[in-house]
């Protein structure tokens, strides 16, 4: 199938694109790497009137730093991450997940906005900026707002944003040289969409004890004091530690019911707190 037709514009500015965006009676959508509204399009499963491509607005691959954090450019593509055009907040974590996203045709033109704005939860992003405690700047043209990332995901492909809304830039803090994490895909085949992602990260000097659990359908389950998830303090036997009964219960909140989910939820977790403990 082919998309119904449409009018484009190419943005200029952010300013440009959120005008775009709220033109009155008009259903207009972003398109930025394209990789999973052009099949949208294509399926005819999004039909809108009028598209606006954001990718020639040169601050949304900008990167900028302060002391505490990174902001990321929404255009910013998986690539750019996986290969270290842009500086790297997160000892090595942001790299690692880029490069286990779908192929490499996919990271070259898939942007970090565009997959955090699709609201897929089998996403990787969806899952890692939560863990990383990262912040979403969204502009529209009621103007500029902060969504942190754990409320991103309200469920399966639907997000906090409104229909007029631009991510702008993913705010990332920086973590600290003492900072660990682990992060666990599982999937049958390399390239794959997760049927299971579980991270922990502990950042001492910050005083991050962070975990999520992602892919299970809906959005993530983002705990920010981790310590509740495992029976004692955190050391180098954190896996050996999952209190099981609190994974069930925060499963059980999200209504995730099917055996399989489930048990794969539990392997991923156990696996990534292995890695954040070196062991
Ligand atoms: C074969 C294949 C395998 C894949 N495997 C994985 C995988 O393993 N893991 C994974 O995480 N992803 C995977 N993806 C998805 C990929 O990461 C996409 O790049 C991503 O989901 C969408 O990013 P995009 O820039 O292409 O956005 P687009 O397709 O251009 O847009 C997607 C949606 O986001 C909106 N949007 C885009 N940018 C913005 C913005 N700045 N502000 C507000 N709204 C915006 C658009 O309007 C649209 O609704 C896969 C895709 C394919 C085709």
């Amino acid at each position: 199938m082919k998309p119904i037709a449409f009018n484009y514009e190419r943005a200029t500015s952010i300013e440009d694109a959120v005008n775009l965006l709220s033109e009155q009676n008009v259903f207009a959508k972003i398109i930025a790497g394209s990789q999973s509204l052009g099949p949208m399009l294509n399926l005819r499963i999004a039909q809108p009137e009028l598209l606006i491509d954001i990718t020639s607005i040169r601050e949304l691959t900008d990167v900028a730093s302060t002391q505490d954090h990174l902001d990321l450019g929404a255009c910013i593509t998986h690539a750019d991450i996986e290969d270290g055009r842009v500086p790297d907040p997160s000892k090595g974590l942001l790299p690692h997940v880029a490069g286990t996203i779908a192929y490499r045709a996919v990271r070259n033109r898939g942007t970090i906005g565009g997959s955090l704005a699709h609201g897929d939860p089998a996403a990787d992003w969806v899952s890692i900026f939560p863990l990383l405690d990262a912040e979403l700047v969204v502009s529209s043209r009621r103007g500029k707002r902060t969504i942190p990332a754990a409320d991103l995901l309200v469920s399966s492909f639907t997000t906090v944003l409104a229909q007029d809304e631009l991510i702008e830039t993913v705010r990332v803090p920086k973590l600290s040289d003492r900072a660990r994490w682990g992060v666990y895909k599982i999937n049958q085949k390399a390239g794959e969409f997760a049927h299971a992602i579980a991270g922990v990260l502990h950042d001492p000097e910050r005083g991050h004890f962070r975990a999520v659990i992602g892919a299970i359908e809906t959005a993530p389950i983002v705990v920010a004091d981790a310590a509740m998830l495992f029976s004692g303090p955190h050391g180098p036997d954190l896996a050996e530690r999952v209190d099981e009964k609190v994974v069930e219960r925060m499963l059980d909140e999200r209504a995730v019911r099917d055996a399989y989910t489930r048990q794969l939820a539990l392997t991923a977790l156990k696996r990534a707190a292995r890695q954040a403990c070196g062991s």
